[in-house]
């Protein structure tokens, strides 16, 4: 399946300079959030290209209710819609240790972890021996920040998902390796006919 991740989606339509780009860049010049329906114009118009006919992974969106709603009402005009929400549930303290060991490629995406997944020569990507960075947004004040926003506003869509019978909870405190187990068990489940 394709992998959507809303970030990215933004990135490149401003580099790109595309009409919902612009768009995008217009509210942030003036210092105000880019509005949900342009984000949803992004996604809908990412998901009708060729590799998301099987199906697309979405990352970093819906974030609140409001995006959640709306964004499965431009996915039912489509007949579409979401079949399942992973929710990799972890404690705040394990957040702030896996966030401050973050490091990023600058050259293709791959991200490491210092403690957990370090990369075999430091500051080096392995796959494409491109340079790794920590993003602007994994120093630890921003993270803080990010944690509570997200309890403010992204936590609600836990409930959310569930009284629609699609969220899978997937205990995030254990190794990379079962989670990575849970998730494909999960999403081979769906697959085959329904979340249980
Ligand atoms: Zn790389």
């Amino acid at each position: 399946m394709a992998h959507v991740a809303s970030g990215d989606l933004f990135r490149e339509a401003l580099a790109k300079q595309t009409e919902l780009g612009q768009l995008a860049k217009s509210f942030m010049d003036r210092g105000e959030l880019v509005p949900d329906d342009v984000t949803i114009a992004m996604v809908m118009e990412r998901l009708s290209k060729l590799d998301c006919a099987g199906g697309a992974i979405l990352d970093g969106f819906p974030r609140t209710i409001e995006q959640a709603v709306a964004l499965e009402k431009a996915l039912g005009e489509k007949g579409l819609g979401i079949t399942l929400v992973p929710y990799i549930k972890v404690s705040e303290e394990t957040l702030l240790v896996r966030l401050a060991g973050r490091w990023t490629c600058r050259n293709c995406g791959a991200i490491y972890h210092q403690l957990f997944d370090p990369p075999n020569e430091p500051g080096v990507c392995d796959e494409c021996g491109g340079e790794l960075f920590q993003r602007a947004d994994d120093t630890p004040e921003t993270q803080r920040h990010r944690i509570e926003v997200y309890f403010e506003q992204t936590s609600p869509l836990i409930d959310f998902f569930k009284q629609r019978g699609i969220l899978v909870e997937i205990d995030g405190e254990q190794s990379v390796e079962d989670v990575r187990s849970a998730l494909l068990a999960a999403v081979a489940r769906v697959r085959s006919g329904g979340v249980s």
